[in-house]
């Protein structure tokens, strides 16, 4: 089955409710366990961080070889990682850098490009990043990994949810931590905590078509 196809299934399937299914196992979970945590940059991750470092140390994982210019990237690594010293957290949250190789994402999009925000393209956008983040959580010997992504109101966190539930469990008990931040107030609490912190809000998802697409929405 082709990735599209896949995407289409997916649009059939009964939704979900994430945020109850994340409350569910929250309440059973032992505490201190350790999560890696990707992040697309610091203001989605102000009020996950917030949340979730209640329950699990972080170790927050920037892996966005999406984002252009590179100028762009390096700033928003920056605010990340500030944002990070800055927070008063009850269990520890770490930051760890992945590679930043844009030809990584060009290759992963080949033939989605000319596609809208919401689209195929960031579907195969949050699979590679997905598929990272599991990757780095395996070595890294993490009980969970999860996504801030899914705290935007422009994601899709049913497809973030299945992909990265069909990356499957890496131990015996840990896999994917379901979620859908942007439920209970998640996002609104973020744009909050981006005022507080005086986070920088980039008014672009992070490619240069979702760069483009913002201008061409701006100039009509
Ligand atoms: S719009 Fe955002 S999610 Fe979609 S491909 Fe571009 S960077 Fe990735």
């Amino acid at each position: 089955m082709t990735k599209v196809m896949k995407i289409l299934k997916g649009r059939k399937k009964m939704k979900r409710n994430y945020q109850k299914e994340l409350e569910q196992i929250l309440e059973k979970e032992e505490k201190g366990k350790r999560l890696l945590l990707h992040s697309c940059c610091a203001p989605c991750s102000s009020y996950v961080l917030e949340y979730l470092s209640q329950y699990f140390e972080i170790l927050v994982y920037y892996y966005n070889p999406n984002i252009y210019p590179k100028e762009e990237y390096e700033y928003r690594v920056e605010e990340q990682k500030n944002f990070i010293q800055k927070l008063n957290t009850v269990y520890p949250v770490t930051f760890m850098e992945g590679e930043y190789d844009p030809q990584e994402f060009y290759q992963a999009v080949k033939g989605f490009e000319d596609n809208k925000e919401g689209e195929q393209r960031c579907y195969l956008c949050y699979e590679l990043r997905l598929k990272k983040a599991y990757e780095v959580a395996k070595e890294q010997n993490c009980d969970y990994f999860t996504t801030t992504l899914s705290i935007s109101p422009y994601k899709n966190a049913q497809w973030l949810n299945e992909i990265g539930e069909a990356l499957g469990p890496f131990k015996e008990t840990s896999s994917y931590l379901v979620a859908d931040f942007k439920k209970k107030n998640g996002y609104k609490r973020s744009i909050e905590l981006s005022k507080e912190y005086g986070l920088y809000r980039q008014n672009y998802c992070g490619c240069i078509f979702s760069k483009k697409e913002a201008e061409a929405k701006e100039k009509e």
